[in-house]
């Protein structure tokens, strides 16, 4: 029963359900109301499953059943409109979820100007030209980003949540409940509201492989995001991309490259010396596509470690033949990290060798700089929640 150690009802499934239901002697569609209830309307107490008879609600509080919706225990707001929650589960612990509302028309928040723009192309059905968001900001092409784990094991020198360690995993509860927990606060519903869905905050997804695809799975069937507006995003853990490519529901695939040659890549990111680049682009060149789809590559540039024209054209050689696109971010900086955010000229012109070589690059606006929400900051609001008095610097690496 998965989740059902866990005693919340976000992370389990119709058939667990029906069977949880069964043992309470009761028929198959209650658990569809749970599932309406918990999913669709993120109801935060068994009390408001309005639909299940008082009995019922009862017995599962008898239980001890929860909802499980995790609790937002802080938020900050950025001047660009991203709001970095810090989100805390039953044992205290507690991870950050990001809402980047889409403001100006640029990228969306998996860095995908090229999604926008094969979207704008290819979705001629605009559901509703006159439709007008109830909170300013959401423009109808919102973006989430989600955690998977407390932490993170891989280590990357150049990211502020490796500098946490990993505390432990996600459930699938966990993983949904942030995204619930967020259309909540939010007051938005896919799929009236466009939402899309990045699997690219705290932690590596396909270490907590089975929840992570046990989430993707409810937010596809049960909260209503449509497969192809999410993203998963990984380090590079080999194995587990052959078998993501496999999985029925399968979000789209974005590979974190961040370096154009083994030795530079072992170097900032330790996992390579595990996987090493030919590993990862044999899987990522097998990784069966679907119509319109590419593999995004995210590619960090640090100044002057990685984002010569030299390593541009290193980084052409390793896509060629990949149907891909690449998604450049400079560095955002943080305390602990000792690298430098290159300027837009030096960006510029990596980007302009890949576009040279057939290969679509992108710039990724960063979002939520200013509050410590942008890639690789996911850490400092942990600090700062549990940690009494100020602000401590984590330790340099
Ligand atoms: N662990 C997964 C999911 C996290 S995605 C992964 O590594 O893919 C977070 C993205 O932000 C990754 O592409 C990572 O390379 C990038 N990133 C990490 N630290 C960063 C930093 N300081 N500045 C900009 N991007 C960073």
């Amino acid at each position: 029963m998965g989740n059902i150690l866990e005693n919340t009802l976000l992370g389990l499934d119709r058939p667990e359900l029906i069977s949880l239901m069964d043992s309470l002697g009761q028929p198959a569609y209650r658990a569809s109301q749970i599932l309406d209830a918990v999913y669709r309307q993120r109801v935060d107490s068994i009390e408001q499953i309005s639909t299940l008879p008082v009995p019922v609600r009862q017995s599962l509080a008898e239980k001890e059943v929860s909802i499980g919706l995790p609790k937002i225990e802080k938020q900050f707001v950025s001047q660009d409109g991203t709001v970095r929650y810090l989100m805390q589960f039953a044992d205290g612990q507690s991870v950050e979820t990001v809402w980047m509302p889409e403001g100006d028309g640029g990228e969306a928040g998996d860095g995908s100007e090229a999604g926008d723009l094969a979207e704008r192309l290819t979705e001629v059905e605009d559901p509703k030209p006159n439709h007008r968001p109830r909170q300013g900001q959401n423009q109808g092409r919102s973006t989430i980003c989600i955690s998977s784990q407390v932490g993170c094991a891989v280590d990357c020198q150049f990211c502020l949540t490796a500098l946490l360690g990993v505390k432990r995993n996600l459930t699938a509860g966990e993983i949904v409940g942030q995204v619930c927990a967020v259309l909540r606060d939010q007051n938005v519903s896919p799929p009236k509201d466009r939402i899309n869905l990045v699997f690219m905050g705290m932690g590596e997804p396909f270490l907590n492989y089975d929840n992570f695809v046990r989430a993707a799975r409810l937010l596809v069937e049960e909260v209503g995001i449509a497969e192809r507006r999410m993203t998963v995003s990984t380090a590079g853990i080999v194995p587990r991309i052959y078998d993501f490519a496999a999985e029925k529901v399968r979000p789209k695939l974005a590979i974190s490259l961040n370096a154009s040659n083994d030795a530079l890549r072992s170097q900032l990111m330790p996992l390579n010396k595990k996987w090493n680049l030919e590993m990862l682009m044999a899987a990522a060149k097998t990784f069966p596509l679907r119509t319109r789809e590419w593999v995004t590559f995210e590619y960090v540039l640090l100044g002057g470690v990685n984002d010569a024209p030299e390593n541009a054209k290193e980084v052409a050689e390793l896509l060629r033949g990949v149907r891909c696109k690449v998604n450049l971010i400079a560095l955002n900086p943080g305390p602990g990290i000792d690298f430098t955010t290159p300027g837009t000229e030096r960006v510029a012109a990596f980007q302009n060798i890949l576009r040279q070589a057939g290969i679509p690059a992108f710039v990724r606006r960063p979002r939520g700089r200013d509050i410590y929400a942008a890639c690789g900051q996911l850490k400092r609001t942990v600090e700062i929640a549990t940690t009494p008095g100020p602000v401590i610097a984590p330790p340099s690496m």
